[in-house]
């Protein structure tokens, strides 16, 4: 029997263990005429799940062969990808520093403190130490050490955490129950959404619900980061893949891509009492943990599409649940939280 959860550092053990993450049927009035599934990759592990998961996946395979005992990254105070990489480094064996948006704080967050316990070095930085992170100099600036080290972007968004997620694109196809009409996700950056349309986008339409009010960003940045994935001679993506672990064939068409924008509830980590009041009843109902950022704005903006008609009868929908949940049930803490924490600090 290969390890249920992500036991080693190993691409086909990452791969066998996405491959048996459950998918569960739902049964719900809040969504009459379609046939729903979530794929619960909150599931995936207890600690390391969801879609930051897929996105670390390469990142610390080329860490290892590049020999870095290190990985540095940032990320807001309860941000997903700085607990899952805290525990990627404590579980596969490298030290961790986390740049962490502000000052520090007198009281850490929930998630911060689980970094630390996770054996994270976390490192403060203002605002504007914080803005110039896309910048190449980003860490020389900080006076960071890079030697020994891998930078991983925040929120793990980079080509090679695209390619992560395009491998969840596969294993949907190759595991599924049934054969699905659509998939949909919850959107930050966009880069899940770009991976999964590198592969999912050929045997399905693809659905993105927009977590904040961001213009045609995300469109945007979807679509660089499906062009990157896509070019064979990008660096990164020209290491030859074992076979199976590329984008397909199919995938350099157009794939049917549908963002959805009316669905942030006033924006990035608002939680108005008609989300809140809607994550309840879907919980109750369902038994599935979602978190406010992400999940339940999927599922919420799902219902809405449903409601008014948008998809068609019949439809099999699948609907990702990304994780975000940091070990189980942090997403209530969040919601606790949300009134008094810096909008901010939930970035990615
Ligand atoms: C980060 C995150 C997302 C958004 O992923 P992007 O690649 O930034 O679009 C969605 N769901 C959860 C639970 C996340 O933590």
């Amino acid at each position: 029997m290969p390890p249920r959860y992500l036991t080693s550092l190993n691409l086909r053990d990452f791969i066998q263990s996405a491959h048996e993450v459950p998918y569960q049927k739902i049964d719900s009035d809040l969504f009459p005429g379609i046939e729903l599934w979530i794929r619960r990759d909150d599931l995936l592990d207890p600690l390391i799940s969801g879609n930051k998961a897929y996105k670390l996946i390469y990142n610390l395979i080329e860490a290892r062969e590049q020999g870095a005992d290190t990985l540095i990254t940032c990320g807001g105070a309860w941000s997903n990808h700085i607990y899952a990489t805290a525990a990627a480094g404590a579980r596969f064996g490298f030290k961790t520093q986390g740049i962490i948006h502000g000052e520090r704080p007198p009281v850490l967050s929930a998630t911060l403190r689980d970094a630390e316990r996770f054996g994270m070095q976390l490192r403060f930085v203002t605002r504007e130490q914080y803005r110039l992170r896309h910048c190449a100099d980003f860490l020389e600036r900080l006076e960071i050490d890079r030697s020994g080290a891998t930078y991983i972007p925040e929120g793990g968004s980079n080509l090679a955490g695209a390619r992560g997620v395009a491998l969840l694109g596969k294993v949907i196809e190759a595991a599924s129950p049934i054969d699905f009409d659509q998939v949909w996700l919850a959107c930050g950056t966009g880069v899940t959404l770009a991976g999964l349309l590198s592969t999912a986008g050929r045997y399905c339409s693809v659905h993105g619900i927009e977590v904040l009010k961001a213009g045609d960003l995300i469109r945007r940045d979807t679509q660089h980061w499906l062009k990157a994935i896509q070019r064979p001679e990008c660096p990164k993506a020209s290491k030859p893949l074992p076979p199976g672990e590329g984008p397909g064939e199919g995938a350099q068409g157009a794939p049917e891509q549908f963002m959805h924008s009316n669905y942030h509830c006033g924006g990035y980590a608002k939680c108005p009492d008609y989300l809140r009041r809607f994550q309840r009843t879907f919980e109750r109902q369902t038994g599935v943990p979602l978190d406010p950022v992400y999940t339940a704005k999927l599922l919420y903006g799902l219902q809405r599409a449903v409601d008014s008609g948008r998809i068609p009868p019949g439809s099999r929908v699948l609907a990702l649940h990304s994780g975000g949940l940091q070990g189980g049930g942090r997403g209530y803490q969040q919601l606790k939280r949300s009134k008094i924490a810096i909008l901010d600090s939930f970035l990615l």
